[in-house]
């Protein structure tokens, strides 16, 4: 306690160098394992966790007391997990972090997610390629209809439902209502609500309710039940425009799913505008090329790229869905072609491609 309460000054600067490093290398999260011979730093680069270096002896473990201290944790329990957050000043480093700690078989793990001030992009920050950028935005510009975004935790598809709604924005006068788990990032013009399954507040609930408020636009943050999927296809079919996200390995599979959760493919076919299927692939590093620099913390790669597969509806597609011919909707283009074409433009690796898609 007393070495948390009045830290050494070694203590105090090596978790800020620590966290202005983790905050320029643009890392989402900084792991320190405790090993027998100190602690074991890591970073979370581009979704993926890279070792940085290792701290030996006792200021290793003053280290950790000192972040246990800053988030308001019992700095002297280390066999239970605890949870807390730092405030944005005293972090040293202009940002609020939230801090983890578990209990290992070679002692505490502890792991800092560092929040940082997300600003939605617009969509050609995205980095979509054209065909499929100018297709989303034909789709966003219709009065009704689903766009339905699909692909694993942390492939994108948060971020390009805030592209979306940002690009809606820009179109003007429109009423936009999202429902969402959790609210992310603040858009001024949009209704913006927050789903809550304590309080019951479930994303059926809220769309129930939110339908009243009139809106043309909803962006839904998930659709995973029968009820919600009903509301979102007829609300898609009485004039609103509605976003959301469905779990499933691919674009037909997309609609395979929604047809299991609302049985009326008449419904289904005339409400679907858009099913993307998107992943994200680091990009290689502008400054070294894949080689390894300070840029990138020698990984070689520094952000991320999406590859997209995507389907489109028109008259073909939806008379295949209509006589529940899934077989017949062909996406316009796959995931591999995608990435293909990213690492023929030199933005990406094969090994990238491996890792994300297999072998
Ligand atoms: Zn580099």
């Amino acid at each position: 306690m007393t070495t948390a309460n009045h830290p050494q000054p070694d203590t105090v600067a090596e978790l800020t160098l620590l966290l202005s490093e983790a905050k320029s290398a643009g890392a989402s999260d900084v792991h320190l394992q405790s090993i027998p011979e100190g602690v074991e730093i890591g970073f979370r680069l581009d979704g993926i966790l890279q070792r940085i270096r290792r701290l030996h002896g006792e200021s290793s473990q003053r280290l950790l007391g000192r972040i246990k201290y800053l988030a308001r944790l019992k700095t002297y329990v280390d066999a239970l997990p605890q949870e807390g957050r730092i405030s944005r000043p005293d972090s040293g480093v202009d940002t609020e972090i939230r801090v983890a700690t578990y209990p290992t078989v070679t002692g505490e793990k502890v792991v800092l997610r560092l929040f940082r001030d997300r600003i939605a992009p617009v969509l050609e920050e995205l980095d979509l390629e054209p065909p499929m950028l100018e297709t989303l935005k034909g789709s966003l510009g219709k009065p009704s209809g689903l766009i339905l975004f699909t692909g694993p935790a942390g492939s994108g598809k948060t971020t390009t439902t805030y592209a979306a709604m940002r690009h809606l924005l820009g179109l003007g006068d429109r009423h936009i209502i999202s429902i969402e788990d959790p609210v992310e990032c603040i858009l001024e013009g949009v209704m913006q609500t927050e789903i809550s399954e304590v309080r019951g507040l479930t994303f059926a609930v809220a769309l129930r309710h939110l339908l009243r408020q009139d809106p043309q636009v909803l962006a839904l943050g998930e659709i995973r039940d029968e009820e919600t999927a009903a509301m979102a296809v007829r609300a898609g079919l009485t004039g609103h425009l509605i976003i959301s996200t469905l779990h499933a390995g691919s674009t037909p599979g997309v609609v395979e799913r929604l047809l299991d959760l609302c049985p009326d493919p008449h419904a289904v076919a005339s409400s679907l505008l858009l099913v993307s299927n998107q992943r994200l692939l680091r990009r290689l590093c502008p400054a070294c090329k894949g080689d390894g620099c300070d840029a990138c913390s020698r990984t070689g790669y520094r952000g991320r790229i999406p590859i997209v597969e995507w389907l489109g509806f028109g008259d073909a597609q939806r008379t295949a869905v209509r006589g529940g011919d899934i077989g017949a909707l062909k996406p316009t283009c796959t995931l591999l072609a995608s990435a293909e074409s990213r690492i023929a433009q030199g933005m990406t690796d094969r090994r990238e491609l491996q890792r994300v898609l297999g072998p």
